[in-house]
């Protein structure tokens, strides 16, 4: 995946937390970013062997939170088989540990805390339930 996205919003948390949502028994996450003045709302939707990823983007994150998805413009698609997608998640939040530490995340992003406990999560399910060959050293180089 290679979109930009703000983290105005806890929304690495959200990306990791609804990645590891799709284990569960509920099959659909739902989250937002806020992009100001818009709002990007990515709704990941698993299946037995994909899980799928869509964002779409609404003009005014004031009044869109209320809005069906169908109201928005789709901005990214994406199938994955489940293990790519758990994975690239996983990756980039490693990555993002690795590059700028607890300390350092949360004096970039402020509020929020590098949400280390959805990240464990999330590598427990993964390593359980997907037969995934990459390595998931926690030392990225
Ligand atoms: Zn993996």
């Amino acid at each position: 995946m290679s979109l930009t996205v703000s983290y105005c919003t806890d929304g690495l948390a959200d990306l990791v937390a609804g990645a590891g949502g799709v284990y569960g028994r509920q099959r659909t996450a739902r989250f937002f970013f806020d992009a100001e003045p818009q709002e990007l709302r990515w709704v990941v939707r698993a299946t037995d062997e994909s899980v799928e990823v869509t964002i779409y983007e609404f003009a005014d994150v004031a009044v869109s939170p209320d809005l069906p998805d169908s109201d928005g413009t789709v901005v990214w698609r994406s199938v994955h088989p489940r293990p790519v997608f758990a994975h690239a998640v996983l990756d980039a939040a490693q990555h993002v540990l690795a590059e700028h530490g607890e300390a350092g995340y949360r004096a970039k992003w402020m509020l929020h805390p590098f949400p280390i406990g959805l990240v464990q999560d999330l590598r427990r399910l993964h390593l359980r339930d997907d037969a995934c060959a990459l390595p998931h050293d926690l030392s990225c180089p």
